[in-house]
C-alpha cells in the first residue's frame, strides 16, 4: 500500500481490499492474483467460503471432497448465482437475445423462463403471497400481457399467475412494470422457494382456525430478502393452511404448516398452533408426513428457516432427481433431521401427541366455485370458473372492475387454478354474477369441469408429452353433454413426471405419455391413467389402471370410467376414490 496515503486513506483501502476478498471468497473464487510462491503451479485450494452463500458452497465442496461430481446446475450456481445476473439480463434484452447454457437457469432466478424450443419466448412467473392481489394489480397485469406477451394469463396450481410469449427484448420491461405494480418475480424459478400458498379465504372464512395472511406474508418477505435462502439444491414449497373451507393442499408441500387446535391436558399450552408436516412431493408419490411437532404461530418463519438451512446443508447436490427434502428425510430419518433443525434453532421444538390435536373441520370439495358466505355478516366470496386456469386480458380487466366496484377490491387465487372475488354484499351478488356472465365467465360448472386441473402441457412446455390444457377441455366438453356426475370429482392432467398438476392426487390422474402408432417409431399424444388419488383427510396416491391411451380416446374413456363408478357405487355419497 502506498506510503503517501494518510492513515484514514489506508484504513479505507484496507477495508476495501478485505471486502473484495470476502466477496470473491463468498462466490468460491480464488483470491485476486491467484496462488503465489512455491505452490503457484498447484491447483488453488478453494477458499473457505464466507457470507450468505457460504453454507451452499460448503455443501458443494463436501460433494466434491467425497469424490462425486456436482450436478451441472450446482456448478453453474457456484460460478454465478442467478440473483447476480441481472445486469447481463438487461444487456441480453437490449440485444434481443434469449439466454443460452447456464444462463437459462440463472434468468429463472428473476422469473424469466426461456421456454424454447416449444415457444421461442419467455414465460414470466410471479410471486403472489397467499394468492392475494388487488384489482389494480390484476388490471395492470392485463396491460402488461397485452403490451408484451400473449393476451392472457394462467392461474397456476400454486395460486399464482403466469404470462407467456414474452419476446427476448421485452423480458426486462415486464419485470420493471411488475415492480411498478408492487409485484415481484424474484426467486420464482430455478432452485428457489416457490410462491407461498395459504388458505385462499384467509380472514373471511367462517370455519378457519387462523388467518394465514400474516404468516404467509412474513415468510414471503423473509425468503425474498435473506440471501441464504437462495442457496438450495432444488426447488422448495411451503404452504400455510388455516383450516378453512377451501383446501390449500399443504400436505403436498415440502413444509406444510397446518393450523390445529391443541386441547388441554397434554403438557403443552392449549390453543391454536401449526402442526408441522414435512417432505410432501406428490410427483415422487409422497405426501408431507406429520412430524409430531407443533409450532407456535409466531415462530413459523423461524422454524421454516431452520428447516431450509438443514436442507441446504444436507440436500443432494450431485443428483437432481434426489435433490428434494423428501430424500433428506428418507436418508436421515425424521428424528435425526429434527435434531439438526433444533441445532440450527438453538432450542428444542415442541412435540404434541396425536391425541392432543382436536379434529379439524374438513375443507369442501367445491367451495372454490360459486357464492359462499363470509364470516363477515352480509358479505360473500364468489368463486369463478376459469377453465384450466386461463383468462384473457378482457376478462382480467373485467374481473378487476367487478372486484373494485362490487367486492372489497381484492382477488384471491386458489391452487385449484381459479380465483375468488371476496367482499361482495348480498344485494350485489346478482349484479356481480351477471357482470361475470357478460365476460363469458360462469360461477357454476359440472362436477367434471369444476374439478379439472391441468399443467401447461406441450403448447408451452418442452417436457410435455401431450397438450394437457386442450385435452382437459375436450374431456370436459365430451362428458358435460353425456353424463351427469352428482358428486365432486377431480381430474388432474400433467404432461410429464414433474407433476405440476399433481396427477397422483386426482380421483382420476392423467400423466402424459407418447403412444406408439407404427413400427417406424411414430407416436401420438396420450396418457397413462391413474385412479384413486386424494388429498387432506383422504390423502392417497393414485394407481395406474391404463397405460398409453391415445389422447383422442381419453374423453370417451373418462366418460365410461365415471359411468362405471356411478353405476357400481354402494351409495350416492361414495366417492370416486372409494
Ligand atoms: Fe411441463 Fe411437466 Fe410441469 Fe406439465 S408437468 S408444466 S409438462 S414440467
Amino acid at each position: 500500500m502506498s506510503a503517501d496515503f494518510t492513515v484514514e486513506q489506508k484504513n479505507y483501502l484496507g477495508g476495501f481490499v478485505s471486502g473484495i476478498a470476502a466477496l470473491r471468497s463468498s462466490r468460491g473464487l480464488p483470491p485476486i492474483g491467484g496462488a503465489k510462491g512455491p505452490h503457484a503451479t498447484s491447483p488453488t485450494p478453494m477458499p473457505e467460503p464466507a457470507g450468505p452463500d457460504a453454507a451452499s458452497h460448503r455443501a458443494m465442496a463436501r460433494v466434491e471432497a467425497a469424490g462425486k461430481k456436482l450436478a451441472d446446475a450446482e456448478r453453474a450456481k457456484r460460478e454465478e448465482l442467478g440473483l447476480d445476473s441481472y445486469p447481463r439480463m438487461v444487456k441480453a434484452a437490449r440485444e434481443g437475445v434469449f439466454p443460452k447454457g447456464d444462463d437459462v437457469l440463472r434468468w429463472r432466478y428473476h422469473g424469466l423462463f426461456f421456454v424454447g424450443p416449444t415457444q421461442q419466448s419467455y414465460m414470466v412467473r410471479l410471486r403472489i403471497p397467499n394468492g392475494i392481489l388487488t384489482h389494480w394489480q390484476l388490471a395492470g397485469m392485463a396491460d402488461i400481457a397485452e403490451a408484451h406477451a400473449g393476451p392472457y394469463a394462467h392461474v397456476t396450481t400454486r395460486a399464482n399467475l403466469q404470462i407467456r410469449e414474452v419476446p427476448a427484448s421485452d423480458g426486462i420491461a415486464v419485470l420493471e412494470k411488475l415492480v411498478g405494480l408492487g409485484l415481484t418475480c424474484k426467486g420464482t424459478g430455478a432452485d428457489n422457494i416457490r410462491n407461498v400458498t395459504g388458505t385462499p379465504t384467509a380472514g373471511i372464512d367462517p370455519q378457519e382456525l387462523i388467518d394465514t395472511r400474516p404468516y404467509a406474508l412474513e415468510w414471503h418477505h423473509h425468503i425474498l430478502n435473506e440471501r441464504a435462502m437462495y442457496g438450495l439444491p432444488r426447488k422448495f414449497n411451503v404452504a400455510f393452511d388455516g383450516a378453512g373451507l377451501i383446501a390449500a393442499l399443504e400436505d403436498t408441500n415440502d413444509i406444510g404448516l397446518q393450523a390445529v387446535e391443541v386441547t388441554e391436558g397434554h403438557g403443552v399450552a392449549p390453543g391454536v398452533w401449526f402442526r408441522l408436516a414435512l417432505g410432501g412431493i406428490t410427483g415422487h408419490k409422497d405426501f408431507a408426513r406429520d412430524t409430531g411437532v407443533i409450532v407456535p404461530l409466531q415462530d413459523a418463519t423461524r422454524v421454516a428457516d431452520a428447516i431450509v438451512r438443514v436442507f441446504i446443508d444436507r440436500g443432494d447436490r450431485s443428483n437432481r432427481n434426489k435433490a428434494r427434502l423428501k430424500y433428506v428425510l428418507d436418508e436421515l430419518g425424521f428424528d435425526a433431521f429434527l435434531a439438526e433443525v433444533e441445532a440450527k434453532l438453538g432450542a428444542p421444538l415442541t412435540r404434541a401427541p396425536a391425541g392432543a390435536i382436536a379434529a379439524r373441520p374438513d375443507a369442501g370439495r367445491q367451495t372454490h366455485i360459486g357464492v359462499h358466505r363470509q364470516k363477515q355478516a352480509g358479505l360473500n366470496w364468489i368463486g369463478i370458473v376459469l377453465p384450466v386456469g386461463r383468462m384473457n386480458v378482457d376478462q382480467m380487466r373485467g374481473i378487476a372492475r367487478i372486484a373494485r366496484d362490487l367486492g372489497d377490491g381484492e382477488l384471491r387465487l386458489t391452487v385449484w387454478q381459479n380465483l375468488l372475488i371476496p367482499g361482495v354484499k348480498d344485494m350485489d351478488v346478482p349484479l356481480a354474477v351477471a357482470a361475470l356472465e357478460a365476460l363469458g365467465i360462469g360461477i357454476s360448472a359440472s362436477a367434471v369441469r369444476a374439478g379439472l386441473v391441468a399443467c401447461t402441457g406441450s403448447e408451452g412446455c418442452k417436457f410435455a408429452a401431450a397438450p394437457t390444457k386442450r385435452n382437459a377441455e375436450e374431456i370436459a366438453a365430451w362428458c358435460d353433454g353425456r353424463i351427469r356426475v352428482d358428486q365432486p370429482v377431480n381430474i388432474h392432467l400433467t404432461g410429464c413426471h414433474h407433476s405440476c398438476a399433481q396427477h397422483y392426487i386426482g380421483d382420476i390422474g392423467l400423466l402424459g405419455a407418447r403412444v406408439s402408432v407404427s413400427d417406424e417409431g411414430d407416436t401420438v399424444d396420450g396418457y397413462n391413467v391413474l385412479v384413486g388419488g386424494g388429498f387432506g383427510p383422504d390423502a392417497a396416491i393414485g394407481r395406474e389402471v391404463f397405460a398409453k391411451v391415445k389422447a383422442e380416446d381419453m374423453p370417451p374413456l373418462i366418460e365410461r370410467m365415471l359411468g362405471v363408478w356411478i353405476e357400481r357405487r354402494a351409495s350416492a355419497d361414495e366417492s370416486f376414490a372409494q
